[in-house]
């Protein structure tokens, strides 16, 4: 089994976490969620978490400074050296140079950078009626993936909730600090040959083909 190093990017909802962890399991490589990362913060209510919670409430970015320190932190531990997936980050162009030095100084190359794409219709159906595991971060949607009892999580049995940037009226915030952003970390990993542009749009099942053929070719 190969070691897996790559970076998940794309809209929000266009299916990065649910990949990322299909990749996990496949490729037993540490998924490393931000995201996710950050909300146990703020639910915790840790220094981190209190830091964190009014961006995340408004869709809005976490300053570079404090989401660098954490990936770099989170790197460094075991886990991660029989690989990882980025899960959310980087999200600017300052986070993707940041990690390419921190990287530089292991010898641990980036391999890929995963963009999955889907388009803005796609996007608020799946996130609207997303529904995310309080306990394990596990994902479900309402139509799309339901849970075998409502409101209880297939993997864990945690409670699932609708998370509070999920709601209709901050989509179009969240899809606006996508596109002036994120978006331009295509350009960036283009130039260094790591782009793989996935389709997104398609069953879980679906994409996961078309994830396991990017990073293995
Ligand atoms: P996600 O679960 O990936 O959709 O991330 C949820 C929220 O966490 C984002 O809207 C941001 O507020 C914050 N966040 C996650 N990753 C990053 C990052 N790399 N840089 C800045 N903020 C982030």
């Amino acid at each position: 089994m190969s070691v897996l190093r790559v970076v998940f990017f794309g809209p929000p909802g266009a299916g990065k976490g649910t990949q990322a962890r299909l990749l996990e399991q496949k490729f037993g490589a540490c998924q490393v969620s931000t995201g996710e990362i950050l909300r146990r913060a703020a639910r915790e209510q840790s220094a981190l978490g209190k830091q964190a919670a009014d961006y995340l409430d408004r869709g809005d970015l976490v300053p570079d400074q404090v989401m660098v320190r954490l990936v770099a932190e989170r790197l460094r531990e075991p886990d991660c050296r029989s690989g990882f997936i980025l899960d959310g980050f980087p999200r600017t162009l300052t986070q993707a140079d940041e990690l390419e030095q921190m990287l530089d100084g292991t010898g641990l190359a980036l391999e890929s950078a995963l963009c999955l794409q889907a388009s803005n219709d796609v996007i608020i159906k799946r996130l609207s009626g997303r529904r995310t595991c309080k306990q394990c971060g596990s994902l479900h949607h309402l139509v799309f993936n339901p849970p075998a009892r409502p409101g209880i999580c297939d993997r864990c049995g945690g409670e699932l909730y609708q998370r509070e940037d999920d709601r209709e009226e901050m989509i179009a915030a969240r899809l606006r600090v996508y596109e002036n952003q994120t978006a331009p970390l295509k350009e960036y990993y283009s130039k260094r040959g790591l782009l793989k542009e996935i389709d997104g749009v398609g069953s879980v099942e679906e994409v996961g083909k078309r994830v396991l053929k990017a990073v293995e070719t």
